[in-house]
Order: C-alpha cells, then sequence, then structure tokens
C-alpha cells in the first residue's frame, strides 16, 4: 500500500463540541498501522487511534496529526458458545458482539450506555457499566490482547503474562500501543429479560442511601438525577435496579433470546423515525424546556414498579434516539462526571447541583451509579458513586460553564474524587496530578518511554493532561 497525506478532514468528539482536523486513515491489518506509523515518522506528525469517537471529550482527537480510525479492522475472529470466550479485532462494537452472542445465551459483562463503542475504545478508557459495583470495569475480563507498538513489536498480554502493560494499555488512553486482537470472557444468560425494579427517590441523601443499600442485591443500579430542581429536593429522581432472570424462571427463554427480541424499534409509535427526532427535541433543550422535561419525568417516576425489559433496551437507553447528542444545537455538549468516595459524595454533589443552579446553567441530565476500585493504571473508580452531568455548550456560556467546571474539579478533589478521560474535557494537568498522584503519573511516564520513546502517539488529550 502507498500512502499519502491526502485525506485531511475535521473530526469533532460525541457532543460536537471540540473539532481537529487530521489525516485519517482506515487500516484493515496490523500490517497497514506498521505502514503509518512508519508514515507519521517520515513526516514528523503524531497519531492517534480512534475507534468510534464516542468519547465526550479530546481523547480520540488529534489536531494536524494523523488519525488511525480502527473502525475496519472489526471481524469477530472466534467465538466458543460452549465456554462464553471471544476474540475480537478492536473495531468490533459493543453492538456487534453483543448480536453475536445473545443469541447463544451470552452477554457482554461490561457495556457502556451506548452499543456504538469499539472494544479498543471500551479497553483504551476501561469502561464501567450499571453492574461496577459487583463486576468492575471491562479490562476485569479480558484474558489476553495484543498490541502493536510505534517500534513495530507486537505484544501479548494477559494478567500474568506483561502484567504491567496489561494493566496500563487498558485504561492507557491508546498512549502506549493499539489494541490488535482482545479475548474476553462473556456472561451467561438464562433469558433474554431483565426484571427491572423502578422507584422514586425524594432527595440526594435518599438517592445515593437507597444505591448504596440496594446496590448489593441486584445485578445492576443506576439512578437518574433530575438537576433542575435544588432546595429540599435537590438529587430527586428515580433508581432503576435490576436483575437478569435466573435459570428455569423464564418458560420463553428461546423465544426472548432471538435477537427480534432484543432490537430498539426504528420508529416511535411505530410512525416517526426516531433518525429525525432529534430535531423535535431542540426547541425544548434550554432551561426551562429542560425543567418541563424533567418534572414531567420525575413526576412518571413517582410510582413505584417493576417490570421485564429486553437486555438492549435496559442498557442502551441512550440509543432510543439516535443522534440525540444534535439536539444540544451548534455549540454541542458536554459531559462532567465525577467519581467521589461514599462518605464525601452527598456534601460535594450538593454545594456543585446548587452552585449550577445559582449560576443559571443547570445540566440537563444526570445519571448516578455505584463502583468499586480496580487495579487499572489510571483507573477512575473508586468505593463510592458517580454522576455525570450533561451540559450544553454555547457561545454565551462556554467561558462560564469552563470557570464553574473548574471550580466542581475543586470541589471533586477536595472530596478526594476522581475523574473519568473518556468523558470530562476540562480536567487540567495539575488536577490529574491532585487525584492520580505523583506515583501513578511517573510509572505511566515511564512506560510511555519505554513502548514509545519518540512520543508517536498522543492526543489532544495526552497533551492536555499529561504533556
Ligand atoms: C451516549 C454515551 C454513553 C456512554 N456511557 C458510558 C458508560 O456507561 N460507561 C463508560 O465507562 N463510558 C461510557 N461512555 C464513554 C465511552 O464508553 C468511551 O468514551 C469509549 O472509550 C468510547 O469508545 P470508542 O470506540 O468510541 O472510542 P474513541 O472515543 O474513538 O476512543 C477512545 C480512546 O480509545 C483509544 N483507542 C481507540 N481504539 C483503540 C485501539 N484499537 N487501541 C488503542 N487505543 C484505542 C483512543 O485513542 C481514545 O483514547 C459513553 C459514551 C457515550 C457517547
Amino acid at each position: 500500500m502507498t500512502l499519502t497525506l491526502n485525506n485531511f478532514t475535521q473530526l469533532e468528539n460525541f457532543g460536537h463540541s471540540l473539532r481537529a482536523p487530521s489525516y485519517r486513515f482506515r487500516p484493515e491489518c496490523t500490517e497497514e498501522i506498521q505502514e503509518i506509523f512508519q508514515l507519521a515518522v517520515e513526516n514528523e506528525l503524531t497519531v492517534t487511534a480512534r475507534g468510534a469517537g464516542r468519547s465526550y471529550n479530546d481523547a480520540a482527537l488529534n489536531g494536524g496529526g494523523i488519525m488511525l480510525d480502527l473502525s475496519m479492522m472489526n471481524q469477530i475472529l472466534e467465538w466458543d458458545s460452549a465456554t462464553g470466550i471471544v476474540k475480537c479485532e478492536p473495531g468490533v462494537t459493543l453492538e456487534k458482539l453483543w448480536q453475536h452472542v445473545e443469541p447463544d445465551g451470552w452477554w457482554p459483562p461490561v457495556v457502556s450506555g451506548t452499543m456504538k463503542t469499539t472494544l479498543g475504545g471500551c479497553l483504551s478508557a476501561n469502561i464501567h457499566g450499571k453492574n461496577n459495583f459487583k463486576k468492575g470495569t471491562i479490562g476485569e475480563h479480558v484474558l489476553e490482547f495484543s498490541a502493536i507498538l510505534p517500534s513495530g513489536e507486537m505484544v501479548t498480554c494477559t494478567s500474568e503474562q506483561n502484567m504491567d502493560l496489561f494493566y496500563s494499555m487498558i485504561s492507557g488512553l491508546g498512549m502506549l500501543g493499539i489494541f490488535t486482537s482482545i479475548t474476553m470472557q462473556m456472561k451467561r444468560l438464562y433469558s433474554g429479560l431483565m426484571r427491572v425494579d423502578a422507584r422514586p427517590a425524594l432527595n440526594l441523601h435518599e438517592h445515593l442511601a437507597d444505591i448504596l443499600e440496594n446496590a448489593p442485591h441486584n445485578d445492576y443500579i443506576v439512578g437518574w438525577l433530575d438537576t433542575t430542581h435544588g432546595g429540599a429536593t435537590l438529587g430527586r429522581g428515580q433508581i432503576h435496579a435490576s436483575n437478569n432472570l435466573k435459570e428455569g424462571e423464564d418458560p420463553n427463554a428461546q423465544e426472548t433470546l432471538k435477537l427480534s427480541y432484543q432490537n430498539l424499534p426504528d420508529r416511535l409509535f411505530g410512525v416517526m423515525p426516531k433518525s429525525l427526532l432529534h430535531y423535535f427535541m431542540r426547541p425544548f433543550v434550554n432551561n426551562l424546556g429542560w425543567w418541563g422535561v424533567n418534572t414531567a419525568k420525575y413526576v412518571a417516576s413517582l410510582r413505584k414498579h417493576t417490570f421485564l425489559q429486553s437486555h438492549a433496551a435496559f442498557h442502551f437507553l441512550l440509543d432510543y434516539v439516535p443522534n440525540w447528542e444534535r439536539s444540544a444545537g451548534p455549540g454541542g455538549l458536554i459531559q462532567y462526571q465525577s467519581f467521589l468516595p461514599k462518605e464525601t459524595a452527598e456534601t460535594a454533589w450538593r454545594e456543585m447541583l446548587t452552585m449550577a443552579l445559582k449560576r443559571g446553567m443547570p445540566s440537563y441530565l444526570g445519571v448516578t451509579k455505584r463502583h468499586r476500585p480496580d487495579k487499572f493504571l489510571l483507573t477512575h473508580a473508586l468505593d463510592g458513586f458517580s454522576l455525570a452531568l450533561d451540559f450544553k455548550v454555547t457561545e454565551g456560556n462556554r467561558s462560564s460553564l469552563s470557570q464553574m467546571l473548574k471550580e466542581f474539579d475543586r470541589i471533586v478533589i477536595e472530596a478526594g474524587g476522581r475523574f473519568y478521560f473518556a468523558k470530562n474535557s476540562e480536567t487540567s494537568a495539575e488536577t490529574a496530578r491532585r487525584f492520580l498522584g505523583e506515583e501513578t503519573i511517573a510509572k505511566f511516564k515511564e512506560l510511555k518511554y519505554r513502548c514509545d520513546p519518540g512520543n508517536l502517539l498522543e492526543s489532544d488529550l495526552f497533551r492536555r493532561v499529561f504533556g
């Protein structure tokens, strides 16, 4: 293959709030990745891997450099339906993976809130699901991966072989090497349905207490938090706690495990194509409109009830409306996710949510989860909770929003919290140093030097946080 630099493309983050022009290449095999590395060296350019570009921030952006788009390396290489072990290329999406394994009675053990992400991107961020407190991050289910280092050397890593690379490339933001194949253990299913308990939480204290108390008794737990109400009802919302059905519980398991039972409908009420829905949402994406939407949702959530739901519907709620992030308008949206110890979360979030309301910049969506710590180098998880807040960005609020999020950073750091490199776009080098610690940063830089002495792999995020 003869490669030339003639494919300059404008790339964006998921929320369309950041842009970075890059030379985009779509390799189809490991040899082509090696050739792209060579081209980058010859032209003194840096390289960033990109899966599906679903990171909310600049993790998969590389202004002025090369974008290594791995979406064409998307084959499921091996699948053993007896053991649930699957080997994939890095561009396989969670969508392709679950659709391949689910009819055989298996499910990816950890998934993000969208099925559009790729396995390479999921390992690099070390994603968590609504079961983080029980199953940990995706990295804990990886049996083996292969990767190519910038030197062209191929490495194979497991939790015992090349252990330091295993625990640092997973969570390493694509800055140490490029995953070329990933072997994972899937989780057994005995039905295509899950049982979901939905109940209201009247305020932040009740919200977090419910998650803390009930997480151990459920497979998954997640909270929706009404970010537009303050005072005594600040933090009110709805908790969804859910469990997989056990063996023998679903008399129609053969039927419910079929893909036709799982697919999200592509029309609303059977009429309106969902692909158009984000245009209709746009007029409501302002403080007043969203206050109305949140209030209506809260009132509807006051009824405590239990229902059966397909796995896809439970896990991928955010995929119901394709391109929903476009409804935020031309400035796009960003997400601010903070992870706080269970002892300090309530006080810190009370201060942050109150500040956002007082300054007229409420978040439009708040989601809470329960977490546990893990052994990966750039870990974001801890024994506590996370709160993800989505903010609309406009020309008018860009700088005041950025200022407020810096104040949030201070509150989170003082409360012993952490951040997630797939989400926040404001985290500074100083903030990262404070939550990761000097030792972790030194270890990451040492590994970076060992795997990539010429700093071939760099992203906008890397320059912002570790540059
Ligand atoms: C609607 C929505 C819901 C989400 N819900 C969750 C959630 O519940 N939990 C959660 O943890 N995250 C969640 N995320 C974040 C998302 O899971 C991560 O940002 C994930 O990394 C995106 O995967 P991607 O394939 O799009 O990767 P990209 O965004 O393209 O890239 C992410 C990182 O991976 C690197 N990378 C990509 N491919 C490779 C490779 N082959 N080798 C080495 N490095 C590579 C990139 O350089 C970059 O640093 C959500 C995102 C969205 C948009």
